[in-house]
């Protein structure tokens, strides 16, 4: 851009933040909050070369946070924006989404609102009690506008060849799974809620961080709590237990929920049974459980605080993880998963693009093993829980909740007399046997390893059939023999095709329909008829050359 025009831009800018800024008084920002609409896929890093910092993606817009000399910088890249604000020092930025056409119970609050998308608005405000003027119930986003920390050495995942074992739902997680216990859940569900409230800046909500605190050291984890400060002001705490893993412990599966709580009466009554003791007593069951195995990998199981001011634990989590260069596989957050609703047995799994893998994953394994349907939902603009807090800092999370609306959500009346703990139990299984899948458990006798597959297809005059030859490295310690599989579809159901366990280590799958692939595991069986988990899987022409 040439000086002159420069000059006017900038004049002009000036101009625009005096007078629509949300404290005109004050002297003029240096940088601007922009909204990107229909962003493709480049714009990542357009937006970072530019020296801007991206802020939140949803579905139909990014929003981004840029010094006013990056504006003809984006511009010159053909990136086409509307200026929203012009923030100053202490102005905050919240994502709010709200069922309410008009969010604001009065217009003279010092806080600002726009619609960004249905039922998802943008609000700024200086003022520390603009939550007052907000229609309830509502959610908080808050959202920071510096760039997220840079990772100290986060690598890609662990190798494909040893991440890919026991992804299936093998005898060893359907017998994890059927461990959950319906009982544990009231009990745990029953504690949180009589603490009253668990509104993040309370004693109770602290009590209640200890009391989780002291369930993960009954179940025999260590476990820590990590206090924070949020909104300059309050104080909570996030509470996190660790199952270390036995070959590379570094690794880390997270288990993850909110503890804390809100209502229209948050200081006196929040009891907060289905938003989110229902989650925290999944994370705490699924302790229980997982703690008396063994795995590949560490999982985490963190408890969270302050999500129902704006997702601040899980932020101040994840922004130290990242800093730490923590090497996070994946996250699996529940958030509200005991109101099934009056017809619909359905959990929404919800994951962004980054983490729709997870999803798949998540569905393959869980979906065997329960009967309550579970639904993909790839949506960035759902960011209205701890997920998402990950989600912006490049780690794959996804959210478990429950597809209907529950009419007690952010109420007094959301008691434990409204849910449906089948329903719960039901999503703990599915997540419980994600989770432990991801980590990889240590079965005895060991996973078969080194299974190949490839297939031949051999035409007479009247047919076409397909042979399927298999081949794999013997266990090392004892086993009797090994149990094939075959599906139609990868991450099965699997059809079990040999009777007795076979001592060699080939077989031969024959007389198949030509026009389709087949997939394999394997599993390992030891003399006291222990059976493995399942082996990598693979498919039938994955070796033909
Ligand atoms: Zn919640």
């Amino acid at each position: 851009m040439p000086l002159r025009k420069r000059i006017v831009f900038y004049l002009l800018a000036f101009l625009i933040s005096t007078v629509f800024s949300p404290a005109a008084a004050a002297a003029a920002a240096p940088a601007a909050l922009l909204k990107i609409a229909d962003p493709g896929p480049a714009l990542s890093r357009s937006i970072a070369a530019a020296g801007a910092v991206l802020v939140q993606e949803l579905n139909s817009c990014l929003l981004v946070y840029a010094p006013l000399p990056a504006l003809p910088r984006l511009r010159a890249q053909g990136v086409t924006f509307t200026v929203i604000a012009y923030p100053r020092d202490n102005v905050s930025f919240f994502l709010l989404y709200s069922e309410h056409d008009a969010p604001l119970l009065s217009r003279k609050g010092a806080i600002q609102c726009r619609l960004l998308e249905d039922r998802i608005w943008l609000c700024w405000t200086t003022a520390a009690d603009f939550r007052k003027n907000l229609a309830p119930p509502f959610s908080l986003k808050a959202l920071s506008l510096s760039p997220a920390p840079t990772p100290a050495a986060f690598a890609a995942v662990p190798d494909k060849e040893s991440y890919q074992v026991a992804l299936q739902a093998g005898p060893l997680l359907a017998g994890l799974a059927a461990q959950v216990a319906v009982e544990r859940l009231r009990a745990d569900i029953l504690a949180l809620q009589n603490f009253k409230t668990r509104f993040a800046s309370t004693p109770q909500c602290e009590a209640a961080g200890d009391f989780i605190l002291g369930r993960f050291r009954q179940i025999g984890l260590a476990a820590a709590s990590d206090p924070f400060t949020f909104e300059s002001r309050y104080q909570s705490k996030n509470i996190l237990a660790v199952i270390p893993g036995q070959v590379a412990p570094e690794w880390m599966v997270l288990a993850c929920a909110h503890y804390d709580s809100t209502s229209n009466n948050p200081l006196v009554s929040a009891p907060g049974a289905d938003d989110n003791a229902s989650g925290t007593a999944a994370v705490l069951e699924m302790a229980r459980i997982l703690a008396n195995e063994r795995f590949n990998f560490s999982i985490g199981l963190l408890c969270v605080s302050a999500e129902e001011w704006g997702l601040y634990g899980s932020a101040h989590y994840a922004d130290q993880a990242l800093r730490n260069g923590d090497k996070i596989i994946a996250v699996v957050n529940l958030d509200m998963i005991a109101y099934p609703g009056d017809r619909q047995r359905v959990l929404d799994v919800i994951g962004n693009r980054q983490s729709e893998w997870l999803a798949d994953l998540f569905i393959a394994v869980a979906q065997p093993l329960v009967e309550l349907r579970l639904a993909k939902v790839i949506n960035s603009s759902l960011s209205w829980s701890d997920h998402s807090s990950f989600w912006d800092r490049g780690y794959a999370a996804l959210c478990g909740i429950e597809n209907s609306v529950n009419p007690y959500y952010h109420r007094s009346s959301d008691m434990l007399d409204t849910l449906d703990l089948g329903f719960a139990a039901e999503a703990v299984q599915a997540s419980l046997a994600v989770v432990a899948a991801l980590a990889q458990p240590i079965s005895t006798p060991a996973a078969p390893t080194g299974l190949r597959a490839r297939s031949q297809v051999s035409a007479s005059l009247f047919s076409r059939l397909k042979t399927v030859y298999l081949e794999w490295q013997a266990n090392r310690e004892p086993v009797t023999g090994y149990h094939v599989f075959r599906s139609d579809k990868s991450h099965g159901p699997y059809l079990r095709l040999s009777e007795q366990p076979i001592v060699a280590t080939v077989f031969r799958d024959s007389l198949l329909p030509p026009g389709q692939n087949y997939y394999y595991v394997l599993t390992a069986v030891d003399e006291q008829g222990r059976e493995s988990n399942y082996s990598a899987e693979v498919r039938d022409d994955e070796n033909n050359r």
